[in-house]
């Protein structure tokens, strides 16, 4: 989902000649600044890359000194990163600032004898042909290099799906579940009262178990924490009834033929008894791990398969970049 200062920086980027590679756009000239939109502020960052290293206090006040006009700078010494923040509630003043500083940084670059990063970070030689944004930066790259990146990392992805299992990672998720159920547990015993986000745990607790357990991230995976977390639930809910009917007797213990067992004797009795409440009780219960399964769904969802095929989609964007090549 595009946001609107996303959007509005594409346009920019197409009415200027600049180039937008994967979520950054690098400006037409000079090369090796990047232009990158801030999601949920409405703001922009012009951004270069230089040797950490070179980052000198006295490069790092003129560089104060020279960007404050057009927003605000900042100087990372560790990764070598210089940034100008342009930010502006009114969509038409955000891009002027934007334009200003754009238009500002050769004589920034220059003023300030900025050597900015030309050499691949992946194998260190020159004559790069892209950039990829790592760290709010854009960083020079081959893009051979930076698809065989790629490339490697979904082997190994793929290498660690094959090494995993189903069975014992199905175990651990349920496990988790009932782990997962215990904050809810609480929450109801302790307080008498729902509180739904805890019901969120439950299938996190069996997602992260299952991935402990090393399982195989497929659906199936979004499956069985689905289900456990449902049956987990409703455990809990019998347990939570148990556990109260055991409290109402714990008081009549001293009672003769008041067993420690008793309470589980007319706990089925009570439970047909008091069905409707029960009904409504699990109902309530269910509702809320329906919720707590859309919370985590984020999570849950992020399958090995689902990170393949966004690391295929990325790799395949470096490929459109490809056909220009960046002098330096
Ligand atoms: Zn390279």
């Amino acid at each position: 989902m595009a946001s609107t200062t996303n959007q509005e920086l594409r346009e920019w980027a197409n009415q200027n000649g600049h180039r937008a590679v994967s979520d950054m756009v690098m400006l037409r000239d000079p090369p090796g600044v990047g232009v990158f939109n801030i999601a949920g502020e409405k703001a922009h960052i012009i951004a270069v890359a230089v040797r950490p290293e070179s980052i000198t206090k006295e490069l790092k006040q003129g560089f104060f000194e020279l960007a404050k006009t057009y927003g605000s700078p900042t100087v990372e010494r560790k990764t070598g990163v210089l940034r100008i923040k342009v930010t502006g509630l009114h969509k038409k003043k955000r891009i002027e600032k934007l334009d200003a500083a754009s238009v500002a940084m050769p004589s920034i670059i220059s003023q300030l004898r900025l050597e900015l990063l030309a050499a691949c970070v992946h194998c260190g030689r020159g004559d790069t042909d892209t950039y990829i944004p790592a760290y709010q930066a854009p960083s020079p790259v081959h893009s051979t290099c930076e698809q065989a990146v790629i490339t490697q990392m979904i082997e190994e992805i793929e290498e660690s799906s094959l090494n995993g299992n189903y069975g014992t990672a199905t175990v651990a998720a349920l496990l988790g579940a009932v782990v997962g159920a215990i904050p809810a547990f609480i929450g109801i015993y302790v307080f008498d009262y729902f509180v739904g986000e805890l019901f969120a745990i439950v299938p996190l607790g069996a997602a992260f178990a299952y991935r402990k357990a090393r399982g195989i991230e497929s659906r199936f995976m979004t499956i069985i924490i689905a289900i456990w977390s449902i049956i987990a639930s409703v455990l809990l809910m019998l347990v939570n009834f148990y556990v109260y009917t055991f409290g109402w007797w714990w008081g009549m213990m001293t009672l003769d033929g008041v067993t420690i067992v008793t309470p589980l004797n007319i706990f089925f009795e009570l439970l047909l008894s008091n069905i409707e409440y029960v009904i409504l009780d699990m109902g309530m219960a269910l509702v809320f791990c329906g919720l707590g399964i859309s919370i985590s769904w984020g999570y849950m969802s992020h399958t090995n398969k689902a990170k393949i095929k966004a690391l295929q989609a990325k790799r395949d964007a470096v490929k459109a970049a490809h056909n220009e090549t960046i002098n330096h």
